[in-house]
């Protein structure tokens, strides 16, 4: 089956309003941060060494292999361990532990650059060099999507932020147009597209007229799309905006996008020559006493968030706590894991554990994948560890959305059963 043919669209519940309107949380301030020495898969090289002294903008690591990512300390202190533990991708990595010093002396870590003079080649060491990634969950190094930029016609930054519960990306734009307006600008220019846009919901009426403004005069133009999941997606958006699908990378269907995370990221390198030190995370759901965005420094442990926006609500012991949304995040065995920086929430759900009951074969997990696979046929070959039989339903192209398991009436963890599928084909060499 190839993508698009079921429904793929649903309205979803957003619960936005539990932490849209609300004042961000800015003061949380860690006596330690635990940087995760890890990108990706691929492992980072610490620059400094236990007993440094570190301020916010200093270079404390990297990656090198093929590509290169610089990390940078979002704290001023003294590096004082390296420490393994869970990342909330669900895998064991070494942080490096820094001891928060309070003070917030801070080096600015870039010299004034001009993205408007500066060369296509200058602009883009320096997006590299300032250590961008993907702040909309995928956390890759964001130059390498522009080495090659070859008949773009179109380059997007995505404000959709489809997933419920989820407004960090929200909040962020509203509190930082101006830097978004550089970064988009300067990300416009390297993707040598034709034509430029900002894509967010059709509902976000405020938001969209504050784009608006901010854009006027420029190339850049605002674009809605219907308030559906996974309108986020990459795929679905890019099929939105151009009517064309791609096999590998959006830039086969010509067009180039990023998160708006991660344009105000670079805006914030150009304007104010920081690299990624803190992150806008939303914590919400449920189980929590009173759901918030909250501002904090990269490698904050969650509980720690999780704390400062309130607790749990009184009598609630039995939680899920999803690292991301409830659709695409990752359930997280405990609350000891830290933000990464592309980690965009911390979702909080009341444990239901409601019981999984035989599948009905109902085939409503088929109608309903935006990727057109057919997840009961995915679980079963998983269960059985029939390589090629995966292979040929395709399981990779699994997006890992959550809708087959939302949509499930046995309430049967189809996602997970799929996840749990991809891995084994990872584990064999990947697909063949
Ligand atoms: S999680 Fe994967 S298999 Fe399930 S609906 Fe989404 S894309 Fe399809
Ligand atoms: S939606 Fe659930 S019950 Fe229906 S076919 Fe898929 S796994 Fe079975």
């Amino acid at each position: 089956m190839s993508l698009f043919t079921g429904p793929m669209h649903y309205h979803l519940n957003g619960h936005k309003d539990l932490t849209m309107d609300k004042e961000v949380l800015k003061s949380i301030d860690p006596d330690y941060v635990y940087i995760p020495l890890v990108n990706g898969n691929a492992p980072c090289t610490p620059c400094v060494q236990v007993g440094d002294e570190v301020k916010v903008g200093t270079k404390i690591a990297e990656r090198n292999d093929r590509f290169f990512l610089p990390i940078f300390s979002p704290v001023s202190g003294t590096v004082t361990a390296v420490e393994k533990f869970m990342t909330s991708s669900m895998t064991q990595a070494d942080h490096l532990k820094i001891q928060n010093d309070h003070k917030h002396t801070a080096v600015r870590a870039f010299a004034a650059f001009d993205y408007e003079k500066a060369t296509w080649e200058e602009l883009l060491e320096f997006v590299k060099n300032a250590g961008m990634l993907g702040l909309g969950g995928a956390g890759f190094p964001t130059y390498v999507k522009y080495l090659k930029p070859e008949n773009v016609d179109l380059f997007a930054v995505n404000a959709v932020e489809c997933e419920p519960y989820l407004t960090a990306d929200y909040k962020n734009i509203e509190e930082n147009l101006s830097l978004l307006k550089t970064g988009t600008l300067a990300l416009f220019k390297l993707s040598k597209a034709k034509k430029g846009c900002i894509v967010i919901k059709e509902d976000k009426k405020k938001q969209i007229e504050d784009l608006k403004k901010t854009f006027e005069g420029t190339p850049i133009e605002i674009r809605t799309v219907p308030n559906i999941y996974p309108m986020g997606w990459e795929r679905t958006l890019v099929y939105e905006l151009t009517g064309k699908r791609y096999n590998m990378l959006p830039i086969e269907a010509g067009m180039i996008l990023n998160n708006a995370s991660t344009a105000i990221a670079l805006g914030n390198a150009i304007d104010n020559g920081m690299p990624i030190t803190h992150k806008y995370v939303t914590v919400s759901g449920d189980a929590l006493k009173d759901p918030k965005n909250v501002y904090v420094p990269v490698g904050t442990k969650a509980h720690e968030i999780i704390e400062a926006v309130g607790g749990y609500k009184e009598g609630v012991d039995n939680v899920l706590l999803i690292a991301g949304g409830p659709m695409m995040g990752r359930t997280i065995p405990n609350d000891a894991f830290v933000i990464a920086p592309q980690n965009n929430g911390l979702t909080v759900l009341i444990n239901k554990e409601e019981d999984e009951v035989a599948c009905l074969r109902c085939g409503r997990c088929t109608t309903t994948c935006p990727s057109g696979l057919q997840p009961v046929r995915i679980a079963a070959a998983g269960k059985s560890k029939d390589e090629a039989t995966l292979n040929k339903l395709h399981v990779m192209d699994c997006i890992e959305c959550g809708l087959c398991t939302y949509i499930c009436p046995s309430k049967i963890a189809v996602t997970e059963n799929v996840r749990r599928a991809k891995n084994f084909i990872r584990l064999q060499g990947g697909k063949k």
